[in-house]
């Protein structure tokens, strides 16, 4: 999208210890990278290092996020993290609604629109996922259920600086398999034509992330589809050199 910044984000989802630390530190200390000049990168870390990520690329063109909040500030439930915490913690961002949280938490687009309310009232970025299944592809459904997705999980209030959108295809994630450029851009523009239509403005310039499968092969295609403002990026976020490829893309 013309004036948006390009922003790659990683996500480790269950996947690192103190020593995958290193990782982050490669990545700010790789010389003329696109990070910080022409875009932003994101690494969203698991909860128990988002403290120690923070510190190790403090100053750096690196930002540091969460994978997950509650939708509450504080209180009883156990194993459970906030966002005031993922924000004292050091992040900037966190992620919401991700499809394995849908899935293994049962989280619905209620709750990750609770989610983006509690993001944004610590102060963090909040990056809302969409995404169809395969059957919902095959069934022809899959502008239906991203709109309704895009309804129901973004909450009012969303702007430009606040939300970030995913687009995740959920047969894409750790598949190997990606939608055609031709397909991507579909459904980035019915996304935007949403976006456009709730929020004026803000919803022209808010990034739309694609997620699913990025690898640094499919890249150049896949960020240069119209209205991708980025990627969000699992497995291959875990190595330094695959992450950087990536954003070499730019
Ligand atoms: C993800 O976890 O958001 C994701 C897109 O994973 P992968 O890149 O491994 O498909």
């Amino acid at each position: 999208t013309p004036d948006v910044r390009p922003l790659v984000a990683g996500n480790w989802k269950m996947n690192g210890t103190g020593e995958s630390l290193e990782e982050l530190r490669i990545i700010v200390n790789r010389p003329n990278s696109a990070i910080g000049e022409k875009i932003d990168a994101l690494i969203c870390v698991p909860a128990t290092l988002v403290f120690r990520a923070a510190q190790s690329v403090e100053g750096e063109a690196l930002s540091i996020g969460g994978q997950d909040c509650h939708t509450q500030k504080s209180g009883p439930h156990t194993g459970d993290i906030s966002a005031d915490m993922l924000k004292d913690a050091g992040a900037s961002h966190v992620i919401v609604g991700h499809s394995e949280r849908r899935a293994d938490h049962g989280e619905t687009d209620d709750m990750v629109n609770a989610k983006a309310r509690a993001a944004w009232e610590a102060g963090l970025v909040a990056i809302i996922c969409i995404g169809e299944t395969e059957a919902q592809r095959q069934a022809g459904a899959t502008l239906d259920v991203v709109a309704a997705q895009l309804a129901g999980s973004i909450p009012d209030g969303a702007n430009a600086s606040n939300s970030i959108i995913a687009y995740e295809p959920i047969w894409a994630i750790g598949t190997g398999l990606t939608p055609t450029a031709t397909d991507v851009q579909e459904v980035h523009a019915l996304i935007r034509s949403a976006l456009s239509t709730r929020f004026g403005g803000e919803g022209e310039t808010m990034r739309i992330l694609y997620g699913g499968s990025v690898k640094p092969g499919n890249a150049v295609e896949l960020l240069g589809v119209e209205n991708v403002d980025g990627a969000l990026v699992g497995g291959a976020s875990l190595k330094a050199a695959d992450f950087l490829a990536i954003c070499e893309a730019y």
